[in-house]
Order: structure tokens, then C-alpha cells, then sequence
């Protein structure tokens, strides 16, 4: 029987998952009706490898795959079910649409979330995987979206909001760390506040969030600026925001705290 706690999380590569819902299954670690499923598009495999890090183009992938899995126990909340849909990384956005959302169905199809997150149409870094990725979700989550009941109740879409994104940048001028150009692919963008719809404060698990983005040990040189200041991190990761996308908004919503909020 769905429990009605179930949430699929769908993202593109290993560490997209390391920020923004890390800290919501932390908070959900102890709920014994709490089931976490988690798609990956690709396994990253055509991401940076810095110097001196023991992967090769052709190893990377599983290096990612095997640095993803042990973030989760770090977290101490692995996946009920993990998912590899095994598209070309940096290529994902070149896959067929309608293939693209036939793998996401099938999973989303069979697990009946009750929640369903992943990108929103600027991909937080205007990666076009993650777009891709979005897009493909929101397209399958549609197919089943019902306003009652224990499934497809809510699709939501990570981001930062710009007043977020504002003081990170602003913060960065002051450590003399090159701004977030958010007109250029790759780089970080905000969305308008008022287009947030849930807030989830972190601060009680952000160690835990933190000890899961170090095990992504291939990447954290693109992940942070100094990956040895925790102190930082934990407050980048003290709130996790998104964006409603469906149901649609209506009126002036109260401000939703945990991705489960009102739906019992
Ligand atoms: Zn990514």
C-alpha cells in the first residue's frame, strides 16, 4: 500500500542530489512510512577529473556511481530504490524527448510517489542535462497528477531564490571569488522569491549533508571554492528551497515547510 510519504527525487548526474534534498531525507531518516527514490539520468561520467585523482574518462562513471552511493550512507539515509537510466552524460538533452520521459515514467509509474522533485526550467546552473532532465519529469508527473489521494500529488522544482542568490554573489565579491554570471551555461541562477513555495530549514542535519557532498571526492573542486571549509558549507546548506510546480498556486499560499506538508 503507498503510504503516502514517498518522494522520487530525478536529477541528472552523481552530486545533484548532494545539495538541495539531501537535508529533507535527513529530516525523514527516522519516519518509518518515509520511502526515498532517487533517479539518476547518467552516471556523470564525462565530468572534470582534477589532477592527480585516481579516475580515467572510461572509470569516472562508476567512480561517481560508487561516490554517490557511499554520500547516502554519509547522509545516513541511503535510497529505498536508486535508479541508473544510463544516458550519456553532457548528451542527456540530445536524448529523444519522448525516450527521456519513458524512462522516467516507467520508474515514477511503478513507485507511485506522493511527491515527485527535480530541476525546474532554469536547471539552477542552466546545465542543459539538468533542463533536459526537468523537463522530461515534469512531462512525466503530468501524465499522473491527482489532487487527492496517496500518489503524484506534488511536483516540485529545486532552486535558489534570487534574494539567495543576491547575497551568495555578493558574499563571493567580498572573498574575492569570481561572481555567478547567471546569463552563462554552468554558472548559478536564482528564481524570483515569490515563485518559491517550500522552505525546508536544515540547520538541525547540515552536518549530515555535509559529510555526503565530501564523498563526492572526484568533483568537490567544482562543487566549492575551499571543500575544507565546513563551517561554510553547513551554511549553504541550512535551507533547501522549491518551487510548486503543480498544483498551481492559487491566492497568497502559506509558505510550505517539509515536501509533505497538507497532504495528509
Ligand atoms: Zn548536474
Amino acid at each position: 500500500m503507498p503510504s503516502g510519504r514517498c518522494l522520487a527525487h530525478v536529477v541528472a548526474h552523481p552530486d545533484d542530489d548532494a545539495y538541495g534534498i539531501a537535508g529533507t531525507v535527513a529530516l525523514h531518516a527516522e519516519d518509518p512510512d518515509f520511502r526515498f527514490v532517487l533517479v539518476h539520468a547518467s552516471d556523470g561520467g564525462a565530468g572534470d577529473i582534477r589532477a592527480g585523482f585516481p579516475a580515467t574518462r572510461e572509470t569516472l562513471g562508476r567512480v561517481r556511481q560508487q561516490e554517490d552511493e557511499n554520500a547516502w550512507r554519509a547522509v545516513g539515509r541511503p535510497p529505498d530504490r536508486h535508479v541508473w537510466l544510463g544516458f550519456p552524460d553532457g548528451a542527456i538533452d540530445q536524448v529523444p524527448f519522448d525516450e527521456l520521459v519513458a524512462a522516467i515514467d516507467a520508474v515514477l509509474t511503478a513507485e507511485q510517489p506522493t511527491v515527485v522533485a527535480t530541476f525546474g526550467p532554469d536547471g539552477i546552473f542552466g546545465h542543459p542535462d539538468h533542463i533536459a532532465v526537468g523537463a522530461a519529469t515534469d512531462a512525466a508527473f503530468l501524465r499522473h497528477a491527482a489532487p487527492d489521494g496517496t500518489s503524484f500529488r506534488r511536483l516540485l522544482h529545486g532552486a535558489v531564490p534570487q534574494s539567495v542568490f543576491d547575497r551568495w554573489n555578493r558574499q563571493r565579491g567580498t572573498l574575492g571569488l569570481p561572481l555567478f554570471d547567471p546569463t552563462r551555461t554552468y554558472d548559478m541562477r536564482g528564481v524570483p522569491d515569490e515563485e518559491i513555495g517550500l522552505t525546508v530549514d536544515c540547520r538541525t542535519v547540515s552536518d549530515r549533508i555535509v559529510a555526503g557532498l565530501r564523498e563526492h571526492k572526484s568533483q568537490l573542486h567544482v562543487m566549492s571554492d575551499d571543500p575544507d571549509d565546513i563551517e561554510r558549507w553547513r551554511r549553504v546548506c541550512s535551507r533547501e528551497w522549491f518551487a510548486v510546480a503543480w498544483p498551481p498556486r492559487t491566492g497568497e499560499p502559506a509558505m510550505l515547510a517539509d515536501v509533505f506538508d497538507g497532504l495528509d
